[in-house]
């Protein structure tokens, strides 16, 4: 089947840790080491991200965190901040189905847009993957790299092949140069124990590994595995695009004209972005059944209020008093001041649904 798609992949840059220097400017410059503490208390648990200052230092995902303060003791140690990185990933998000129909979000910072209805060619493809990237950075503050391919597989390891800030093309007819130098654990779905195996067989480059017959990989290897890795290692891959069920949300956030604590401010700016949520639900006929109220106060903390309904519902009336009374117990629960408030829906079922109002 020849495949005439082209797929674009979009992958944040550092994003935990470019997420942090967003919020404290101060962070620029110096090394900044993101950790999930285990919780058995002092330096328990492992490195999540580091940007590219910490990274020099060796400092990287996974390794201890009392070998990064090892490895360098004066970066700047912050523990993960999810909900932030969450209210930042919505927002991308949200670029990126305003410049594509089809968004399949991978996690949360990755996501796979499928242009193909979009763009006459690769080359028109090459231009809107830069408005995508300006978009993210003029509206979000930060970088991502890029790649273009015919196809999921090849747009991943394209999205990496140039980092930070990348933006990698390759064309249908240039496939297969551009996998063949690469090592086999590039392509995406190779572990590390099939790649030891490659190795063992003096396969080391994609290149090595679709020159194997697939009888040979499949005896190696199985048959599911083996025929897959034969197509892979071509640059072959046919799966859709497609939006995960239950990974989508619906949300926008919006700064304040200035930082307040005043409730009527807060919920006529939480009616309007009610107003620009149900008309996205609107468009693409979804109920939801779960709405947060998210408020990020001066202090750059991000601070969240969700509830879920009993049952299914697609009305603006519903999110706008849900959100209304989510506010409400925010400010009386955290009387702090307010810098950007937002709203977001989830828990999306179709058209089928029936269309219940909420029960609480
Ligand atoms: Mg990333």
């Amino acid at each position: 089947m020849p495949d005439n798609r082209i797929i674009l992949h979009v992958d944040m840059d550092y994003f935990f840790a470019q997420c942090e220097e967003r919020e404290h400017p101060e962070l620029k410059g110096k090394p900044v080491v993101i950790c999930v503490y285990s919780g058995r208390g002092g330096d328990s648990g492992a490195v999540s991200t580091s940007n590219y200052e910490a990274r020099k230092f060796g400092i990287k995902a996974g390794i201890p965190i009392s070998r990064a303060k090892k490895l360098n003791p004066d970066a700047v140690f912050l523990p993960v901040n999810m909900e932030l990185y969450r209210s930042i990933s919505d927002d991308i998000m949200e670029i990126l189905r305003g410049f594509s129909d089809i968004v399949e979000q991978e996690s949360i910072d990755e996501a796979f847009c499928d242009i193909t209805g979009k763009v006459a060619d690769f080359d028109e493809a090459k231009k809107l993957a830069a408005q995508i990237k300006d978009a993210i950075r003029q509206n979000v503050g930060l970088t991502c790299s890029a790649g273009i391919a015919p196809n999921k597989l090849v747009a991943k390891i394209a999205s990496d092949f140039q980092k930070p800030d990348g933006l990698t093309v390759v064309k249908p007819e240039e496939v297969r140069t551009f996998l063949e130098p690469l090592k086999v654990t590039d392509l995406i779905g190779v572990g590390k124990k099939t790649a030891e195996r490659l190795n063992e067989l003096g396969i080391n480059t994609i290149g090595d590994m679709s020159k194997l017959s697939i009888g040979e990989l499949v005896s190696e290897f199985g048959q599911a595995k083996g025929a897959w890795m034969k197509q892979a290692s071509q640059g072959i891959d046919t799966t859709p695009v497609q939006e995960r069920e239950g990974t989508e949300q619906i949300g926008r956030i919006t700064t304040l004209k200035e930082d307040t604590k005043d409730l009527k401010v807060i919920l006529d700016t939480i009616d309007r972005l009610s107003g620009e949520v149900s008309g996205k639900l609107k468009e693409r006929k979804l109920s939801f059944r779960s709405v947060t109220f998210i408020g990020i106060s001066t202090d750059f903390k991000t601070h969240t209020k969700s509830r879920t309904l009993g049952a299914p519902a697609k009305d603006a009336g519903t999110i706008k008093r849900v959100a209304n009374e989510l506010a409400r117990d925010f400010i009386v629960q955290y009387p702090t001041a307010l810098r950007r408030v937002g709203l977001r829906v989830a828990n999306f079922s179709g058209e089928k649904s029936q269309m219940t109002l909420g029960e609480f």
